[in-house]
């Protein structure tokens, strides 16, 4: 037993059963046993891989998007350069190199990072020394500034709740204990407000999800891009899910997520739609990674990073270049979801 399932089962004994956003919680920030307090979850030698730290052009395109709804917008100054769950700083650090020759834009922006991780904040103080970054706690705490802002892999972190449905009523999934060990187990069947629009596209034992804070969060994206802004929001999941896509990994494995809590990667796919809808009045557009990535002219930029290539650093840069694009690879599970004002183009590669 891990010592965060050993924290988990006294308090289930204590309380009864808890609701599996609590359980991810804990999993994922516990402030001395949690995965991204305490793991080193990116790269080969982390856990899982992510766009930015597969090659550098995810977030050069990234840029280069943003930047260029920036000019179509009046180039606002000063403009709020924002990323959610930056991970290593990687993505940050792609974006503000290749928007370093643009005129004026390194001069607006205030980068600012939302980073839940102690430990992260310190990795992305480093990473981003030159660009004097400032750190927020939440997206409440941004700027009042236009904004423009990425998320790369955040959404798929925070916690969620799953309801099996149960007549014109639902069924919590809800982690107790089975002997000493973690389990799941169904709450009683009762309705829930949230859930009413899915009595139409579900049947009796589907499992539905939610996301609790995410509503919060992007209306607040939302409020401070009322005039003036933008918002790139990757990851993987769809339209209006269905189903239990909560996973865990461990060494790039996915693993029981009740085996080593703490220790493994949470994650479940994101639910676009009801993103979407919470970011009311912004408009959107939604599209897959490949889909995206190939219109801002990731072809081209390959072919002109290959040209100094030779050998196995060649080889692992086409297949960096599969790999973020294929249907088969990342291309088609992973979408992007972009906001932007209804009365301004919305950012290339996003319609
Ligand atoms: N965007 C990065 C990292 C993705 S991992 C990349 O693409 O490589 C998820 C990131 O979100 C980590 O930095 C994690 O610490 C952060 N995070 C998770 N939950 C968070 C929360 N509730 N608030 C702020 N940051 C959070």
């Amino acid at each position: 037993m891990t010592p965060l399932a050993q924290v988990l089962a006294a308090r289930i004994r204590a309380h009864g059963p808890m609701s599996l956003a609590d359980y991810m919680a804990d999993c994922l920030l516990h402030p001395a046993h949690g995965y991204y307090t305490t793991q080193n979850p990116f790269g080969s030698g982390g856990d899982f891989i992510t766009a930015p730290e597969i090659s550098q052009m995810f977030g050069e395109l990234l840029g280069l998007s943003l930047a260029q709804a920036w000019i179509d917008q009046g180039a606002p100054d000063p403009f709020t350069l924002a990323e959610l769950g930056p991970g290593r700083g990687t993505l940050m650090a792609d974006i503000l190199r290749a928007t370093k020759a643009l005129a004026g834009f390194h001069a607006a922006m205030r980068v600012v990072l939302v980073e839940a991780s102690p430990r992260l904040r310190g990795i992305q103080a480093q990473a981003l020394r030159d660009y004097q970054p400032a750190w927020a706690d939440s997206v409440q705490d941004l700027p009042r500034h236009p904004l423009f802002l990425v998320a790369n892999e955040f959404f798929d972190a925070l916690p969620i709740r799953q309801f099996q449905r149960a007549g014109l009523g639902w069924r919590e999934r809800l982690v107790g204990l089975s002997g000493e060990a973690l389990a799941f187990g169904l709450g009683p069947v009762v309705p829930i407000e949230a859930l009413t629009e899915r009595l139409a596209d579900t049947v009796d034992g589907d499992v539905v999800e939610l996301c609790p804070q995410a509503p919060a969060i992007m209306a607040e994206i939302a409020a401070r891009m009322a005039d003036k802004g933008a918002a790139l929001i990757i990851d993987y999941g769809g339209w209006r899910s269905l189903g239990d896509t909560f996973q865990a990994v461990l060494a790039h494995q996915p693993v029981d997520p009740f085996a080593a809590p703490g220790q493994a990667d949470l994650t479940a796919h994101v639910d676009f739609a009801a993103l979407a809808a919470s970011a009311y009045p912004a408009a959107h557009g939604y599209t897959t990674q490949g889909a995206f990535l190939s219109a801002l002219g990731i072809a081209q930029r390959s072919a002109r990073l290959a040209q100094n290539l030779s050998g196995t650093a060649l080889q692992s840069h086409l297949a960096a270049t599969q790999r973020l694009t294929a249907p088969a690879e990342m291309g088609t599970l992973f979408k992007v979801l972009a906001l932007h004002p209804a009365h301004h183009p919305a950012p290339p590669g996003s319609v």
